[in-house]
């Protein structure tokens, strides 16, 4: 319940997975419960609209800049397979470019060199596409231009040379598997700069990041994206993804006046569970809300900064808002290749997920996550459960 869960024996835990940063209210939030209740009485699906589905599209264009329009989909996967389709409907392009490393769900073209690792990503001025199962098609490999966070140089030089053949470039503001790593904001305005110079469009995925703001991700580290993909905590806890964005871009969805550029739907799209689930999540994540992530955010943070420079120990601590990752290296990581674990590191980090379970902490490794039922005595013990490990890990530490 709240930010706690309990295992099968019992056990109490306090959850920073929260199913993958998804329940930013934490377990079995109340007026979620409630609206699912009333919901379900109701009815689970229609083939219709509901009013849920326009309240909740409602809500995002109203705080969301950049967003005049949202289709809802099942999934952030659906949602970033979408906008990239509807990129290419709106540029008549193929290609698209991505940073290394990034997560962005299942869809073939975005699983391009996520999985990279040192013997196969190629060098830093150039990276290769790499494969991310056997049999991936060697076209797809062909139609995504691989580039790295945090390369100014590098993002205009690859933009500019694929220029004509781009669709979009999808990024994810702080990628979690690239570090949860602030953008410079001369790469932010790099990216922005070069696409919108060459006519490409910018996908922000903000699938895990929209928990970085009122407003978003985007809005946060300044950028200004064409379309914006959102998942995870606009549903409440149940499954939903999101594609919104310009009002031109998104006219390539509409069926107004006939088939639209793009068809697009999907048998549970907006179904009223999701939708009713997700906008009682979302109405009680107001400013007020935002404002106890980020207090909690910064003492869990700082602490783990203090602790670390008190004991000096090769480690850090990076991610913003509610977010945090800690890292086996005492240097904050520049990007995806600098945060691809060492042997060593790995073992560390087993050790640490490890050590916090056997504390009564959940630890996700690339991401972990605050909700709203936290309280500051909470985040002050995760900051001590931290401490406690440096103490007792001198040997795997030194
Ligand atoms: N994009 C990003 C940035 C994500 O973090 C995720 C999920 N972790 C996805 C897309 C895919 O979302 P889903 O798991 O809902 O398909």
């Amino acid at each position: 319940m709240g930010s706690y869960l309990f295992d099968a024996d019992g056990r109490r835990f306090l959850d920073l997975n929260c199913n993958f940063t998804t329940l930013i209210h934490g377990h079995a939030f109340g007026p979620v419960v409630e609206a699912l209740t009333h919901q379900i009485r109701r009815g689970s699906c229609f083939a219709n609209p509901t009013e849920s589905e326009i309240e909740l599209a409602e809500l995002l264009c109203g705080r969301i800049p950049q967003v005049d329009r949202v289709r809802f989909v099942n999934t952030g996967t659906e949602a970033v397979l979408f906008a990239i389709k509807a990129a290419r409907a709106f540029t008549g392009r193929s290609k698209i470019a991505k940073l290394e490393g990034a997560y962005h769900g299942a869809y073939d073209w975005v699983e391009v060199s996520q999985a990279a690792t040192p013997d196969n990503w190629g060098d830093a001025i150039e990276p290769k596409s790499t494969a991310f199962y056997r049999g991936m098609p060697a076209s797809v490999l062909d139609e995504v231009v691989v580039l790295r966070f945090n390369d100014v140089e590098g993002v205009r030089r690859l933009i500019s040379s694929n220029a004509h053949d781009l669709a979009a470039v999808i990024l994810d503001p702080m990628p979690s598997r690239g570090g949860l790593v602030a953008p410079k904001p001369e790469f932010m305005a790099a990216v922005q700069e070069s696409a919108r110079k060459n006519g490409i469009l910018v996908i922000a995925d903000e699938v895990l990041n929209l928990r970085q703001s009122f407003e978003g991700a985007s809005a946060r580290y300044g950028l200004v994206p064409d379309l914006i993909t959102m998942g995870k905590i606009i549903g409440g806890g149940l499954p939903i993804g999101a594609v919104g964005g310009r009002e031109d871009v998104m006219k390539v969805f509409d069926a107004s006046a006939g088939r639209p550029l793009l068809p697009q739907g999907g048998t549970f799209s907006a179904n009223p569970l999701s939708m009713t689930a997700g906008l009682a999540a979302m109405r009680h994540l107001d400013q007020a809300a935002f404002a106890h992530l980020e207090i909690l955010g910064d003492i869990v943070r700082d602490g783990i900064r203090r602790a670390i420079s008190a004991r000096g120990a090769p480690l850090c601590v990076t991610g913003a808002a509610s977010l945090f990752r800690i890292h086996p290296r005492a240097e904050i990581p520049n990007d995806y290749r600098e945060v691809y674990p060492t042997p060593a590191g790995a073992t560390l980090m087993k050790e640490l997920t490890r050590f916090f379970a056997e504390n009564g902490i959940i630890l996700p490794q690339a991401a972990a996550s605050i909700s709203t039922p936290m309280t500051q005595p909470a985040a002050e013990f995760i900051v001590d459960v931290f401490a406690g490990f440096i103490d007792s890990h001198h040997d795997m530490l030194d």
